[in-house]
């Protein structure tokens, strides 16, 4: 897998490092409450494991599955709910984890589900950020780092469901998915 990537933008160990930072600050902000934190499938799964096990606070979690994507670089556009939470969010604190934001279309999608279920607070944690992208107004609260506008792999995120293993972020050869 590691020749398919073109540079590494950040390690294990940065990742790491962020993952720790956004926990604590997930921790310090739900101090006495008890949030529910919603990871997005599957990009996001690793940062979801990872920042709920840095925070050292009360919180229940559950995970959402939503597609914006077919299997290639771009983002469809139309944002599909494919598995929902089993938690009733009405008057909650809700935390969403999610691997990235790029067009803002599947953050605007699951801000627009959860305030309409009555959720009384609702955070954005992402670990990655691609502002050059975003086409609707839409943002994270926490971000782990902001990535320029390139394909980016690994630590969940994938490419036709491939790479999800790798343990650091890289830039994916534009040769791999040019030629598909
Ligand atoms: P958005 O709706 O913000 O355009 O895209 C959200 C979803 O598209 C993300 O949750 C992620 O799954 C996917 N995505 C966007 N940019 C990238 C990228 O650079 N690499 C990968 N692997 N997925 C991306």
């Amino acid at each position: 897998m590691d020749n398919d990537i073109l540079k590494v933008l950040y390690s294990q160990e940065q990742i790491s490092e962020a993952c720790h930072r956004l926990g604590k600050q997930i921790q310090q902000e739900y101090q006495g409450k008890f949030p529910v934190v919603i990871g997005v499938l599957k990009g996001a799964t690793f940062f979801m494991t990872d920042i709920v096990r840095a925070a050292d606070t009360y919180m229940q979690i559950d995970f959402i599955d939503v597609s914006s994507y077919h299997g290639g670089t771009e983002s469809s556009g139309d944002v599909e709910l494919i598995t929902d939470i089993n938690t009733d969010v009405s008057g909650r604190d809700v935390v969403i984890v999610e691997d990235i934001v790029d067009t803002g279309q599947t953050l605007k999608f699951l801000l627009d589900t959860l305030k309409a279920r009555g959720a009384s607070t609702i955070k954005v944690c992402s670990l990655l950020d691609k502002p050059a992208r975003r086409t609707v107004d839409a943002h994270a609260d926490y971000i782990g780092f902001e990535v320029p506008n390139e394909f980016v792999v690994g630590y969940g995120l994938d490419y036709d469901e491939k790479y999800r293993n790798l343990p650091y972020i890289g830039v994916l050869k534009p040769e791999i998915y040019t030629n598909n």
